[in-house]
């Protein structure tokens, strides 16, 4: 717990964090806190409704592992932001839900570089496809505040700056390509307990940190 202090006070100004809480129970998010943390990550709905229930109210909820569509419904009246973008048809829900909740949720659309298979996530070639769909049809109970990705789980420095630069060119493309006006796309989540330091040399604005808080 000694190491959450640090931590935060080590990351720029500029950069926002997300507070990995799955599997930790509650007296141990309640000291996260009390250090002043109140954007906590969770990767399953069902933990995720426990802890709101359970947790104080002005915490802001992230969701950041996959979601099925089916479990949409039971997070849209609070969550604060949906990491985990990866299909059209997720989205879509997201939106309807969003409606019958009078909400509009912000949300990440989850791209693929990772080498590894058991990544989710949208391909970097399905981009153009997906994004001018759910631009054009005026999907208003969602905004796309931006994009979340992983590098591969590796020793290899090299490799995890390739990923983490190749995230932050589709984060600019996509920006420059279609949210040119718009300030409310300016979310790049990328980096974990891990690589967040190589996360933020190569732009990420937003790091997801577990493990390493709670040493
Ligand atoms: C668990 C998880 C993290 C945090 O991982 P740590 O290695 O514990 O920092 C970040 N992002 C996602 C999507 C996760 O599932």
């Amino acid at each position: 717990m000694l190491r959450a202090k640090e931590i935060i006070e080590s990351l720029p100004k500029d950069v926002s964090l997300v507070a990995v809480t799955k599997t930790r129970p509650n007296e141990v998010i309640t000291k996260l806190y009390d250090l002043g943390i109140r954007t906590m990550g969770e990767n399953r709905v069902q933990e995720l409704l426990d802890k709101y229930e359970q947790l104080p109210k002005d915490i802001h909820w992230h969701l950041i592992g996959h979601l099925q569509r089916n479990k949409v419904k039971y997070i849209a009246p609070f969550v604060s932001m949906i990491h985990s973008v990866d299909s059209l048809r997720l989205a879509k829900e997201i939106h309807k839900e969003a409606i019958k909740n009078d909400r509009c949720i912000p949300i990440l659309l989850q791209l693929k570089v990772a080498k590894e298979d058991s990544k989710f996530g949208i391909s970097p070639k399905d981009i153009d496809e997906l994004i001018p769909e759910l631009l054009n049809e005026s999907y208003t109970g969602i905004q796309i505040r931006g994009i979340m990705g992983m590098a591969t789980l590796s020793h290899d420095h090299n490799q995890i700056h390739e990923e983490f630069k190749e995230l932050k060119k589709l984060y600019d493309y996509i920006k420059d390509t279609y949210f040119l006006d718009e300030a409310t796309f300016d979310t790049l989540s990328m980096g974990m307990s891990s690589d967040y330091s190589i996360a933020i040399e190569e732009g990420s604005n937003m790091v997801r940190i577990g493990s390493a808080l709670y040493r």
